[in-house]
């Protein structure tokens, strides 16, 4: 099973790694840099080489390690200069991705700030069709939104309709959030309901177009649109739903990585433990 969580790289990038394996981990994600700035320091050549090994040693397959895009890129949006940054910060991270050997870039599809879902659209296409020209095999995933005002791509026709619009096929693929697909007002509360959820997943966007699974519980309610991610079967999707969705994804071999909260609720071990326990 690959599974696992979000891990700092605090103390150098390599260190994520010797997070991940302390909790147990056997898929993880990591920023690449701080998600909360626009400037990212350059990755030496020692860092890189450091994290490969450690990665290697750790026997963690290659498919099941990500890298977050920082929080600050806007890709949907209207305004020259900061979308002018977001692209520039999408090329970045799809090369830090290469530096680092990761096959996964998880991307958020952004807001259009009021602009309209079609221009949000136009600008999500070009943004993505610019970082595909850089020369890599790195997948950048498009990852389900909360549905917030603006948000784009929280309902699956139009993530979908994003997607199918992206070439070459093969340098594009998705990664789907439990929390935000709940909050967005996809039902994953009882077996039923998110065996129903998943199959209307597999139906509009595709399994084979699923790299990574987000498993988060979720702290609003369905549909409140509320990206508020709680502890494994503590919040409002709850056991029964994510169990079903556990034993569907790791079925097919998908990594499952969580991103719950650090509280002392509960341990990010315990976390990855529940999950083992669903499957
Ligand atoms: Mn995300
Ligand atoms: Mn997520
Ligand atoms: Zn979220």
């Amino acid at each position: 099973m690959k599974v696992g969580c979000h891990v700092s790289i605090s103390g150098g990038i390599d260190k994520a790694v010797d997070r991940a394996v302390n909790n147990g981990c056997t898929a993880f994600q990591i920023f690449s840099r701080n998600p909360r700035g626009w400037r990212a320091k350059t990755i030496s050549k020692d860092e890189s080489a450091s994290f490969q090994e450690k990665v290697a040693s750790s026997g963690i397959s290659r498919d099941a390690i990500c890298v977050h895009m920082p929080y600050l890129p806007n890709l949907a949006g209207p305004n020259e200069e900061p979308y002018k940054k977001s692209v520039n910060t999408l090329k970045g991270e799809v090369e830090r991705c290469d530096q680092l050997g990761i096959q996964y870039l998880v991307t958020h599809l952004g807001s259009h700030l009021g602009v309209g879902a079609e221009r949000g659209i136009k600008r999500l296409i070009n943004a993505y069709t610019e970082a595909s020209k850089i020369d890599s095999d790195v997948t950048i995933l498009l990852e389900n939104m909360a549905g917030q005002k603006n948000s784009m791509g929280y309902r699956f026709e139009e993530w979908a309709q994003i997607l199918n619009q992206l070439e070459p096929k093969g340098r594009f693929g998705v990664c789907l959030d439990t929390c935000h697909a709940f909050v967005a007002g996809y039902d994953l509360r009882t077996q039923e309901a998110a065996s129903q959820t998943l199959e209307e997943f597999d139906r509009i966007v595709g399994y084979d177009r699923l790299k990574i699974l987000h498993l988060n519980d979720a702290k609003g309610e369905l549909g409140c649109n509320l990206d508020r991610h709680y502890h494994i079967g503590l919040g409002s999707i709850g056991e029964e739903g994510l169990r079903e969705v556990v034993r569907t994804i790791n079925q097919q071999g998908i990594p499952i990585i969580l991103e719950t909260p650090i509280d002392n609720t509960r341990t990010d071990i315990d976390n990855i433990r529940a999950v083992k326990q669903f499957a």
